[in-house]
């Protein structure tokens, strides 16, 4: 047996069956062995950064997963193309498959992952809770016999009594599960959560558990090896959940009592001997207020929160799970120790303001600070594309110091300096869980969003940062250079000013600005604008702000730093010229909205014009303004030609509208 930390590794390619920042992750601890890695990527993903940091790359088909990430035989026949010797499979995907590890092992490849029957064994939740019955594992009361017809299940789940918890046996990410507070609601819910089942997983089974009221959500890592060593690596704490879906996590878990710590890794320990496992694995429990705690289940993979753990332990999970699928033996338990504390939380494409539904888009920018006691687990980077095609995890930011309160300050600084833009995310959901007292404190159970973030919502933004973007906007910046410069004096004093209207969601904000000889005077104060490379401080009155922009057409994606960070997409609303035809009784006089160049003169004199027609177009803060024909009618002059500056409030052109025209 090769000693655990010298010489070659005995596994010399690794084919990983995944995609994004886990692909990445397990990429780079096999490049630090002197591993070779093997990508799989479909086609939506072959610019994609797991492909990219690969030795070599397969394509393995279209973008939808069952047609590439999942198909057994493509990613098969890849790892026989490329000489890979074993297959990482990642977490999700083919991670819990056991037909899949059968075949890799069958194929004659090292599966990196535990045998195909442990995996069977937790995958089911009634199989799983007999075996940790049997193992002495304390479980949660309830009817773990997934046999039982409806009419059998109601009257013992009645004598259980309520609350009640119905779950899928085959249940993963919250699916299948209904809670049940009057027996009444007993039957339909058993009903939903078979329909929510057979839907999700092909498989209705169900078991019934005592719920348990305001818990938290604590797992052990667990590793065995291949010669019946089992050792554990400490908690993490999972309460924070959305959706039983957990958003953060750390290690240790917050004012955790060692004697529990010490209770539950047994407990943990003994579970995973129970079904001779080997490899990485967490076995997840539900501790009640009353310090009591019962097995959930076992998850058999490496889980996505498993960099907290790395952090507090120094143990590198994925090269413990090479070693193992090598056959190299574990240190012992009592080498192991846990120092200081790390937050993990998850970065989503999706949108808070829009029931945190999966974003899709380009993402203009993605820029997570980088900065001691900061690790940032990523599967993409700016210029990616988010497709729908899969989870939207983009990636997991993770702080890690000495003891919580540091962790806590350096995910609120992390979170608040972190720009992505172009994807929508809960980057501001994130900081408002780091902010919230109860969080700081360590008081946490898996109602913690419900109890103190209910109904969050992006708040609205305030006059303050409305005015940082809007002098932003209007500032010039090196591209406008020829046009404000030809404007010649354009701060003289007495320049008309003029309004920026954006729209931010449902909610619109106008803000004033006006060019002075003092400079570019915002809602009446003057505003200090300084570029710099990607962002531009803003400095008015006694508030300093940094906006990172990126537009994209009249949408501009900012990002806003200051004691409250937000990321916003606004909609920069072009004043509307003349939209009232009624206002134009027998002619008009059509003026630049703001400071800008005229870009198109598309009529002349005498033309005659039908209404909505574009007449002049305006470039201005960035953005192409085209003033139409408010009403079919005729050009009675043109005062600009394309190219000429204009300043706010300058006539363009006259026109004059045919109703009135023609009779009067
Ligand atoms: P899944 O496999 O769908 O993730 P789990 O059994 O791991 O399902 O449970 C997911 C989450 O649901 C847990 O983290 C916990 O928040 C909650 N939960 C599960 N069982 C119970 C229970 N008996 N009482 C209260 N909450 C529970």
């Amino acid at each position: 047996m090769d000693d655990a930390s010298t010489g070659a590794h005995p596994i010399t390619r690794v084919l990983i069956a995944n995609r994004g920042e886990i692909a990445v992750r397990v990429a780079q601890t096999c490049h630090a062995l002197g591993i070779e890695v093997v990508a799989v990527h479909s086609d939506a993903d072959a610019d994609a950064d797991h492909v990219r940091i690969a030795d070599i790359a397969v394509p393995i088909g279209p973008a939808p997963a069952r047609d590439s990430y999942l198909d057994t035989d493509k990613v098969l026949a890849a790892a026989k193309a490329t000489g890979a010797d074993a297959i990482h499979p990642g977490y999700g995907f083919l991670s819990e498959n056991a037909a899949f590890a059968q075949a890799v092992t069958d194929a004659g490849l090292i599966f990196i992952g535990p045998s195909p029957d442990a995996m069977r064994l937790m995958g089911d939740k009634a199989a799983a809770k007999r075996a940790m019955i049997a193992a002495g594992v304390p479980v949660v009361p309830g009817i773990d016999d997934d046999t039982l017809t409806d009419e059998e299940l109601i009257p013992l789940a009645t004598e259980v009594g309520v609350p009640l918890l119905v779950k899928a046996v085959a249940g993963g990410g919250g699916k299948g599960m209904r809670p049940v507070h009057e027996i009444a609601d007993l039957p339909e819910a058993i009903a939903a959560a078979r329909r929510e089942a057979m839907a999700a997983f092909g498989d209705d089974r169900l078991i019934v558990e005592k719920l348990i009221q305001r818990p938290r959500h604590i797992e052990i890592q667990v590793v065995g090896d291949q010669h019946g060593n089992v050792v554990h690596l400490f908690e993490r704490e999972c309460s924070i959940q959305r959706r039983h879906q957990k958003i953060v996590e750390e290690s240790p878990a917050a004012h955790f009592d060692p004697d529990l710590r010490q209770q539950m890794a047994d407990a943990a320990v003994a579970a995973a001997k129970a079904v001779d496992y080997v490899g990485a694995g967490t076995v997840e429990f539900i501790l009640g207020e009353d310090g009591t705690f019962a097995f959930l289940e076992m998850n058999t993979r490496l889980q996505v929160e498993h960099p907290v753990t790395e952090l507090v332990t120094g143990v590198d999970l994925v090269a413990w799970q090479l070693d193992v699928a090598a056959g190299r033996p574990l240190p012992a338990q009592d080498t192991l120790t846990s120092t200081g504390h790390a937050i993990e939380v998850r970065l989503y494409a999706e949108d808070p303001a829009n029931e945190f539904l999966p974003a899709v888009g380009h993402l203009s920018l993605f820029d997570i600070p980088a900065g001691p006691g900061i690790r940032v687990d990523s599967g993409v980077s700016t210029g990616a594309e988010v497709s729908r095609h899969y989870d939207p995890m983009l990636a997991k930011l993770i702080v890690f110091g000495p003891d919580r309160d540091v962790a806590v300050s350096r995910l609120q600084s992390m979170l608040r300096r972190a720009r992505v833009l172009g994807v929508q995310t809960n980057l501001d959901h994130l900081a408002a869980v780091a902010a919230t007292p109860a969080f700081m404190a360590g008081d946490l159970h898996t109602g913690f969003l419900d109890e103190h973030l209910p109904d969050w919502t992006p708040a609205t933004l305030d006059d303050g940062q409305i005015a940082a973007v809007a002098a932003v906007i209007a500032a010039p910046d090196a591209s406008d250079a020829s046009v404000f410069t030809s404007l010649g004096p354009w701060r003289t004093t007495g320049s008309p000013g003029w309004t920026v209207h954006l729209r931010d969601r449902d909610h619109d904000h106008l803000a004033s600005v006006a060019a002075t000889s003092l400079g570019l005077v915002v809602d009446d104060a003057t505003a200090t604008v300084t570029r710099q490379a990607d962002a531009t401080h803003v400095q008015r009155g006694d508030r300093t702000t940094t906006v990172t922009m990126s537009t994209n057409g009249d949408r501009h994606w900012v990002h806003l730093d200051g004691e409250i960070a937000a990321t916003r997409v606004l909609t920069l609303v072009p004043p509307t010229r003349h939209a009232d035809a009624s206002e134009l009784a027998g002619g008009a006089a059509f003026v630049s909205p703001m400071p800008g160049a005229v870009i198109a003169v598309n009529v002349a004199a005498g033309d005659v014009v039908t209404a909505g027609q574009p007449l002049v177009v305006v470039e201005a803060m960035k953005m192409e303004h085209p003033i139409t024909a408010p009403a079919d009618g005729t050009i009675v002059d043109v005062f600009v030609r394309a190219g000429d500056a204009v300043d706010a409030g300058q006539d363009l052109l006259a026109f004059e509208a045919a109703d009135t025209g023609a009779d009067g």
